[in-house]
């Protein structure tokens, strides 16, 4: 029997993660109603729910106007740790502007190692002391000996996984061949012809040998690097697939022109990966927030899910099932009329979660992780491509009740 790993968990063809950072969120009813307006169906101060899984960042000492860990009260902090322990905040955006203290940085992380679910994405922030690119995003946090340094509590003990260090792409699909063609806009055709060339630009550069654009050449959503202290950590990149460039339209405000149809239709066709950069605290208005517009751009992106396209994941979930795709190994038996399938991984649990196999006759494959037998193999129909497939399920997460007391 044919056995063959399919690229994404069944029935989609492509996935995307979006990532925002929290960046100006001005208050605690917008940062918990747009939680609940992106992964309920229900009725939120920023309209009728849109039933997704979107994550979101969390950092702590802050400007007093910004929503933070540090800024909000004792019930902000309650709804965080819930949110932690659901993971719907999956990422931790540096510690924060005015964190530049070891004895700061170990209360924070502390406090985020209370519950049964731990952060393990950090995004490197603005000029924030604790980013641990040492280039681009000035960070001391990978310094050894600095004050703001951290990666022998955060990161070598084994807390964060996946580290962003702002590299960001123009490009709409990740682990793919790279392809520009989202970025056209023929009502914008000089700006959104410079965004293409700015990125192209950014591909020769890497192929003649710039470590900064090396990400962009590859175009992976991950990769194995280390930092300046030599720390091996998985880096990933973003994307913001805007024709006005990566740093516009990646807020509330503009999300509009980069969740369109074109763009979608784009990562579906080249059965694409994203890690969508954006900002959703920076919203319209405090009164209201989303407009129309943002709220018919996330009604969409919804729609390719029921439409059996694109799975919108947390940023977490979505890493993890890259980690595991490209490093599980696994072998075929056949033993009398069963086909068996042999999972090497050095994953378990929720990271093999979406894992599917094309299979002839899924009724006779069973499963078997690192050599012990699964027992809640599920099979499926036929897909898009016509072939039936046996998966590890894709179990939602439950977002736990936040409800405001407005
Ligand atoms: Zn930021």
């Amino acid at each position: 029997m044919n056995i063959s790993l399919r690229k994404y968990p069944y029935p989609y063809q492509a996935m995307l993660a979006l990532c925002s950072d929290l960046d100006e969120t001005p208050n605690k009813d917008i940062y918990f109603e747009t939680a609940r307006y992106l992964n309920t169906t229900e009725q939120t101060l920023l309209g009728k729910g849109v039933g997704l899984e979107v994550g979101n960042t969390i950092y702590f000492d802050m400007p007093e106007n910004q929503f933070s860990y540090t800024n909000t009260d004792q019930d902000g902090r309650e709804k965080i740790h819930h949110l932690i322990d659901s993971g719907h905040i999956d990422c931790l955006h540096s510690f924060g502007d005015f964190v530049n203290s070891r004895e700061r940085i170990k209360q924070c992380w502390a406090d985020l190692q209370k519950g049964p679910r731990k952060i393990e994405v950090w995004i490197d922030h603005a000029q924030a002391p604790t980013n641990l690119d040492d280039g681009i995003m000035q960070g001391k946090g990978a310094v050894v000996g600095g004050n703001a340094f951290h990666t022998d509590l955060t990161i070598k003990p084994g807390g964060l996984h996946f580290i962003w260090k702002g590299r960001v792409t123009s490009i709409a699909s990740q682990n793919v061949k790279r392809s520009y063609r989202s970025l056209f806009n023929v009502r914008e055709p000089y700006k959104s012809g410079k965004t293409i060339l700015i990125e192209f630009v950014k591909g020769w550069f890497a192929r003649l040998g710039s470590v900064k654009y090396a990400m962009h050449k590859d175009n992976r959503v991950l990769r194995k690097t280390q930092l300046v202290d030599g720390t091996p950590v998985q880096e990933f990149m973003r994307c913001n697939p805007s024709w006005g460039g990566v740093s516009v339209f990646d807020s509330a405000r503009g999300i509009h022109n980069v969740l369109t149809e074109l763009v979608l239709n784009t990562l579906v066709e080249n059965e694409g990966c994203s890690v969508l950069y954006s900002h959703l605290g920076k919203v319209f208005s405090v009164e209201q927030a989303f407009q129309k517009k943002t709220q018919d751009a996330f009604e969409l992106l919804a729609a390719y899910q029921e439409n059996r396209l694109i799975l919108t994941a947390t940023t977490r979930r979505l890493l993890g099932y890259c980690r595991s795709f490209e490093e599980l190994s696994f072998i075929v038996k056949s033993v009398g009329d069963e086909v068996q399938i042999h999972l090497s991984s050095a994953y378990n649990g929720q990271d093999l979660y979406g894992l599917t196999w094309y299979a002839d006759d899924p009724e006779k494959v069973s499963l078997y992780i690192n050599g012990e037998y699964y027992a809640n193999l599920q099979t499926n129909p036929a897909d898009n491509s016509g072939r039936k497939s046996v998966s590890i399920a894709w179990l939602p997460l439950v977002f736990p009740d936040i409800k405001s007391q407005l």
